[in-house]
C-alpha cells in the first residue's frame, strides 16, 4: 500500500489511554477544514470494549457529542474497539473535544434509554448494553486526568 495512513504510523505501545488526539486535518479545495480526532478510551493491546457496550456508546455519543460540537460528520468505533473516531467540519480544540467527551460520558451515566434501537433504525439492534456502556463510561471518567 503506497498511501500513508496516519493511524498506522502511531506507536500504539507508547500511548496512554484515555486521551483525545488530533489525528488528521484536511483543507478542501473550497477552504473548509475537516478534522479527525482519536477518542481513545481503552489502553491499546491491553483492553478493548465489548461489542454490545461499544455499540451503545456509539448510539449515545452520536447524540450527546452533536449537542455540544457543531458540524460533526461522524463518530464511529475503532475496529480494535479501544475507542472512537470523531470527524468534524471545523477546528475545535483538543481541549474542547476532550471536555465534550467527558461531559457526554457523564450524561451516559444518567441515561435510561438507548436511542434508535429498533430493527428499522439500527443494523444490529439486539446487540446493545446500556449497563455495560455505563460501566465503561464510569471507568474512563475515573482515568481521565
Ligand atoms: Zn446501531
Amino acid at each position: 500500500m503506497d498511501i500513508e495512513v496516519e493511524s498506522f504510523q502511531l506507536d500504539h505501545t507508547k500511548v496512554e489511554a484515555p486521551y483525545v488526539r488530533k489525528a488528521g486535518r484536511i483543507e478542501t479545495p473550497k477552504g473548509d477544514i475537516i478534522q479527525k480526532y482519536d477518542l481513545r478510551l481503552r489502553q491499546p493491546n491491553e483492553d478493548a470494549i465489548s461489542t454490545a457496550p461499544m455499540h451503545t456508546l456509539e448510539h449515545l455519543l452520536a447524540g450527546y457529542m452533536r449537542e455540544k460540537i457543531d458540524n460533526i460528520v461522524d463518530i464511529s468505533p475503532m475496529g480494535c474497539r479501544t475507542g472512537f473516531y470523531l470527524i468534524v467540519v471545523g477546528e475545535p480544540t483538543v481541549e474542547k473535544v476532550e471536555n465534550t467527551l467527558t461531559d457526554s460520558l457523564t450524561q451516559i451515566l444518567e441515561t435510561e434509554e438507548v436511542p434508535a434501537t429498533t430493527a428499522k433504525e439500527c443494523g444490529n439492534y439486539r446487540d446493545h448494553s446500556l449497563f455495560g456502556a455505563k460501566e465503561y463510561a464510569s471507568d474512563v471518567l475515573k482515568k481521565f486526568k
